[in-house]
């Protein structure tokens, strides 16, 4: 795609990585089910492919196209967010080394730190980064890396992504933001000074719940070209109808997005006057502690609720009676689902100091009918 007249979101999205496919004018890249490529004299590489580990045509489709949409040099896919977050983690940290991550990180991050970062030898401090005055004062010489998520799974809470990027570079520190909540329609880190973008592209980028996929984005080339090299080197790829379906996805994120913050800006409104209700946390809230850092560096607020029923009883007693709202895990796709933190996602972080409220129930909002979703929660408060 030629780039050199600036593209918006909307195009980019559909069009970067994807020029219509050069033997047959297929306006959507094929998926190259393959393995090996035929090569003219050993060495003689038709478009760079000789091995879909290193790269593969489909994949490669995706990650232009998701380096373009998050403004960064280079995109890579990975097999799942995880592992985007285990390949990130072992490029840039080394045994000895120390890493900053969110007081309420999600699970699965707070225990790839805990159970398998930590025996290796990398050192973690899990803080509030809302408290830049703690990110601050938590900052060691070894400190190699400052992950941040905004807003955090399940509590929505928002951390200020350029400050900590200021904190980041007088410590020598790289700062690296998890941008699946926000999805890049809605939060750009790269523009706000971070050093490289992780999403569960399981979630909104995808948006189907059809597929398992993570992502990292780098910011410049050097980064880019680490990741790359690891990610060959630990072969944790996205297979090519995953990076299909992936890149599918992405090609109506701003449609969805959009009818995602709007339908979530409804159900707030109802949940707010509803006497059953307790706290509800949403950053598009003007109580919500970090409302103003959100204003600023998102285009809205997100298709993701979380609110607190007056005891954990009551909490899942919602999770149980909703019919729309279909129980389950992960977020980010088109149907609305409704979950239960404490025993269910976050499971794995009870007992740890990352636990969440008994008592919170967390909506991943879809794009149905606002007045049906409404309807249906209303029906499992009352
Ligand atoms: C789901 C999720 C992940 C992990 O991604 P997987 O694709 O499930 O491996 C990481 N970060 C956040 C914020 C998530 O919601």
């Amino acid at each position: 795609m030629d780039n050199e007249v600036h593209q918006a979101f909307e195009t980019l999205a559909i069009h970067a990585g994807q020029e219509p496919d050069p033997a047959t004018g297929a306006v959507v890249p094929p998926i190259y089910q393959v393995s090996t490529y035929k090569q003219d004299g050993i060495g003689g590489l038709r478009g760079g492919y000789e091995y879909s580990r290193s790269a593969n045509p489909t994949r490669t489709a995706l990650e232009v196209c998701l380096a373009e949409i998050e403004g960064g040099a280079r995109g890579l896919a990975f097999a799942s967010g995880l592992a985007a977050e285990d390949a990130l983690l072992r490029t840039v940290c080394r045994p000895g080394d120390h890493v900053i991550i969110p007081g309420d990180a999600y699970g699965g991050t707070y225990r790839l730190f805990a159970k398998v970062a930590a025996p290796w030898g990398v050192e973690f401090d899990p803080v509030p980064l809302g408290d830049i005055a703690a990110v601050r004062a938590a900052v060691r010489p070894e400190t190699r890396l400052i992950w941040v998520e905004t807003p955090t799974n399940p509590l929505l809470g928002i951390a200020d992504i350029a400050a900590l990027a200021g904190i980041a570079r007088e410590a020598g520190a790289l700062l690296a933001v998890d941008n699946t909540f926000a999805s890049p329609y809605l939060q750009q880190p790269l523009h706000l000074g971070a050093d490289v973008v992780i999403h569960s592209t399981t979630k909104y980028v995808g948006g189907h719940s059809d597929v398992v996929g993570g992502a990292l984005i780098a910011a410049d080339a050097a980064l880019g070209e680490r990741l790359a090299f690891n990610q060959n080197a630990m072969g944790a790829v996205a297979g090519p109808f995953d990076a299909w379906l992936t890149l599918r996805g992405i090609k109506t994120l701003a449609v969805r997005m959009d009818r995602h913050c709007a339908n979530a800006e409804r159900i707030v409104e109802m949940l707010q006057r509803h006497p059953a209700v307790g706290q509800v946390l949403y950053p598009g809230l003007p109580d919500h502690p970090g409302h103003d850092v959100a204003a600023k560096q998102m285009k809205a607020f997100g298709g993701m609720v979380s609110f607190r029923m007056e005891s954990e009883e009551a909490a899942v007693r919602v999770c149980e009676r909703t019919k729309l709202f279909t129980l389950g895990e992960s977020l980010g796709g088109v149907e609305s689902l409704i979950e239960h933190p404490g025993r269910m996602t976050h499971a794995s972080a009870a007992g740890s100091p990352l636990e969440v409220p008994a008592d919170l129930v967390r909506l991943s909002v879809g794009i149905e009918d606002a007045g049906d979703l409404v309807r249906d929660l209303e029906r499992a408060l009352s």
